[in-house]
């Protein structure tokens, strides 16, 4: 089957022949470009080659590891990557996420849900240039809320918003990683420090004021949403 010069090429990271040629075969049937690397090192190496619009990468490699290859790269590159776990493995899938993947997908999965995430992360990141304006130094913006740490000012859909301070620094990091999961151990280091030895039930209390603040229906979050036994995500939200 031929694809068109602009289909976005899926860069696939993984060392086990049956899915290499499943998938394949079902994403070239979706109208993506299909590359392959089979293990770590050959991801990083044909990585400037390829130039892949999304990475799909195994968390288990020979040579080097799934999260390695995914640290190495985002030192150059936010181009979306998609790590894939083993059921069993999630710790890995939070190292994954906290060296920088976008999403994650546990095997076995069917092509269906997969592909719907690659739609997904490749919507976002060439959403990122419109969504996120970078309005002055350091200041973004997602959707209808903005945020500018220099002001220390939060404008939600128009109006300016007061929040303490970690509250404030709380959204900035979840906004400046707008459409990426957040660890609940990323989200505490960042905001209180690694040394943070307090309950975790902070961060989910601060959580539960910025919504109160930000979103339209507190009770039903779209902007801050929560990834079940993994952390939040500020969502890029297209209307
Ligand atoms: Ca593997």
């Amino acid at each position: 089957m031929t694809s068109a010069k602009d289909a976005p090429t899926v860069f696939i990271v993984e060392d086990e022949d049956a899915f290499i040629e499943a998938l394949d075969i079902g994403l070239q049937r979706e109208g993506f470009r299909v590359e392959v690397a089979r293990d770590g090192a050959e991801a990083l190496l044909n990585f400037e080659t390829v130039k892949p619009d999304i990475i799909l990468l195994d968390v288990m490699l020979p040579k080097v590891s799934g999260t390695d290859v995914c640290r190495e790269i985002r030192k150059k590159s936010q181009v979306p990557i998609i790590m894939v776990s083993a059921k069993g493995s999630e710790i890995d899938t939070v190292v994954g996420l906290e060296v920088g993947a976008d999403d994650y997908i546990v095997k076995p999965y069917r092509l269906r849900e997969l592909v719907a995430r690659i739609r997904a992360a490749l919507r976002r990141s060439s959403l990122t240039q419109s969504e996120i304006d970078e309005v002055g130094i350091g200041t973004v913006r997602v959707g209808d809320v903005q945020i500018d740490p220099e002001q220390h000012m939060v404008t939600v859909r128009g109006t300016v918003t007061k929040l303490p301070l970690k509250e404030f620094e709380l959204l900035y990091v979840l906004m400046a990683n707008a459409g990426r999961v957040m660890t609940r151990e990323n989200l505490i280091d960042r905001v209180w420090g690694s040394d943070y030895y307090g309950d975790t039930k902070t961060l989910d209390v601060h959580i539960k004021r910025l919504r109160s603040k930000i979103e339209v229906d507190p009770a039903n979050p779209v902007n801050v949403v929560t990834i079940r036994g993994l952390g939040y995500k500020y969502e890029k939200l297209t209307s």
